[in-house]
């Protein structure tokens, strides 16, 4: 394979080597790697059919000569995973998960530590430094133990213990640093200048750019395979599947600019016709990126004192970083965006409820920003959108769980008893035997499941369910549930007609109803249901707790 590094500020080209940082003519630290693309367009898509699904199987395009499997841990190739309940929910079906929660470590930095620890590991270096908010340190320590490379991990104070207690049993030096990701990340430096030690220097490290955007060309072929080529090129090849949007939760922003090169070679081997809008999301309490972007800056105003919870992402300067990123989110008409701590808590909770995907409030940071455009207007709903889930839970703090979450059994140590017995009293304490009964009547069984799923992360209820208005009405008069949840929109016998019939039977008559319904009223449909019904429910707004807090209020 052939490449060269070529020089962003002069186009001096140069032979890779991970040690040498230094455009040779103009010593800029801004390089990228360019391969061969025309010769790529041709031999890859022969080349891809025959390999396995993960990393490597872009070897081409990556900056080390001879992979070695001995390193490998089965980095990239994570599944593209269909939101199908979150994109009811916000009204945008294509919503797609690239999940990079299942990485050998639980995070996205895994693609960035396999790629560099491989070429470090080819040039014979040893021993050497990174910074980290956590994830970066966990990745590094685990692909450098087994490449025998010593590694001296730079994380603040911040960090949780668990995670510095992960890196250390990797075998690697935990440095703390009290202070910012920044001061930690100037300490790293000078401890590696001192002592002439390679230094991981996140977005100028060729490695950690061509390790992300394996990401993009996952994603296009992933994609491909689900919707069908987008096109074909007339030259007798497909044209592989862009999304819309790709969405992440940024901190020194390398995710995204990794992304975009790779569609943006793609595109350069006419693979794909087009780069997606990015959209980067940052947490309110450490968004220099979003605050200069809304300003209109090319260059950012760093935050000194970041103020969030969510450490993975607090890099306070993010330097050039920004004004390369901001210049990639202009062009391909994206955003940068910024959502609350407690935004981003509530927004994990929903995903682990909603689609059982349980991450760290960093990625919640991507999703809490989806919800967020999306109301906007921004993303719209026939968008096709990723969104990278960058990583796990690492424990799931108080702080985002709340209280109440567990209900406790105390075993009675009665003598008297029968053993069956005291778990039988057991076993009543954590439920009662009887819970509301609520009848779900909708002919879509996606949206049954949507509500069902809604009303059982919330609380005990006992629910039913009807595909039609006919199979609900007798459901209904056989049941007689505390609460009705009715779609309109029906084959055959609509919801109008089922509200209809219960109110001229004076058994189903006082039984509350929420309407549920995708669609707008017209007025005359909303004179129809008149007083009859408690509240219209659009299928997009459950994710407001309003729902649930109607249902509350009508079991009463
Ligand atoms: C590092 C990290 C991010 C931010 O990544 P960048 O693209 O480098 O800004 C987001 N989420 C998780 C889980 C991370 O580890
Ligand atoms: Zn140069």
């Amino acid at each position: 394979m052939s490449f060269v590094i070529k020089c962003m500020d002069c186009g001096h080209t140069a032979p890779y080597f991970p040690t040498s940082t230094n455009c040779p003519r103009c010593n800029s630290q801004w390089r990228e790697a360019e391969y061969d693309y025309d010769t790529l367009a041709k031999t890859l898509p022969l080349q891809l059919p025959g390999r396995s699904f993960d990393l490597w199987r872009y070897r081409e395009l990556l900056p080390v000569r001879n992979p070695n499997a001995t390193l490998s841990l089965g980095e990239g190739g994570s599944p593209l995973i269909q939101a199908v309940n979150l994109g009811m929910m916000l009204g945008t079906p294509k919503l797609f998960i690239k999940d990079e929660r299942q990485g050998p470590t639980g995070s996205f930095k895994d693609r960035q530590a396999a790629v560099t620890v491989a070429a470090l590991k080819e040039a014979g270096i040893t021993e050497m430094v990174a910074a980290s908010t956590g994830n970066v340190a966990i990745s590094y320590s685990a692909y450098a133990s087994r490449a025998g490379i010593k590694l001296w991990a730079f994380v603040t104070s911040l960090v949780p213990a668990m995670k510095m207690r992960e890196i250390a049993l990797y075998g690697s030096q935990v440095v703390k640093v009290t202070g910012s990701y920044d001061q930690a990340k100037q300490i790293a430096s000078e401890f590696a200048r001192q002592r002439n030690l390679y230094q991981d220097l996140g977005a100028r490290t060729i490695t950690s750019i061509e390790a992300m955007k394996t990401i993009a060309f996952e994603i296009a072929e992933q994609l491909t395979a689900i919707q069908g080529p987008a096109s074909s090129n007339g030259k007798d090849r497909a044209i592989w599947r862009t999304p819309d949007w790709y969405v992440q939760a940024i901190s020194g922003g390398m995710g995204p600019l990794g992304v975009y090169k790779g569609f943006r070679e793609l595109k350069q081997m006419e693979l794909v016709d087009r780069i997606p809008a990015i959209a980067a999301i940052q947490a309110d309490g450490c968004a220099p990126m979003v605050h200069s972007f809304k300003q209109g800056l090319e260059t950012a105003i760093p935050v000194n004192t970041p103020k969030t919870r969510i450490e993975t992402l607090a890099t306070g300067d993010p330097g050039r970083s920004y004004t390369l990123l901001r210049e990639r989110i202009l062009e391909t008409k994206g955003t940068f965006e910024s959502v609350t701590d407690e935004e981003a808590f509530r927004a994990m909770h929903a995903l682990a409820k909603m689609e059982g995907i349980s991450v760290e409030s960093a990625a919640g940071t991507a999703f809490a920003g989806l919800f967020k455009l999306i109301r906007a207007g921004v993303i719209k709903p026939t968008d096709t959108i990723v969104v990278n889930c960058t990583g796990h839970t690492m424990p799931a703090e108080e702080f985002i769980l709340g209280n109440n979450w567990t209900r406790d059994i105390e075993f009675p140590a009665k003598k008297q008893e029968t053993p069956e017995d005291g778990l039988l009293a057991a076993l009543n304490q954590i439920a009662p035997n009887r819970f509301p009964r609520v009848a779900i009547v909708d002919d879509t069984a996606e949206a049954r499941r949507l509500i069902r799923r809604i009303l059982q992360s919330q609380g005990d209820f006992t629910i039913f369910e009807a595909a039609s208005g006919k199979e609900g009405l007798s459901l209904i008069r056989r049941e007689l549930p505390d609460l009705i949840i009715l779609d309109l929109m029906m084959p055959e016998m609509d919801g109008f007609a089922v509200m209809d019939a219960l109110r001229a039977d004076q058994k189903t008559a006082e039984i509350p109803v929420i309407v549920a319904t995708a669609k707008e009223l017209t007025p005359e449909e909303k004179n129809r249901l008149g007083a009859q019904i408690q509240s219209l429910m659009q299928k997009g707004d459950f994710l407001n707790d309003e729902f649930l807090e109607e249902v509350k209020t009508l079991i009463k």
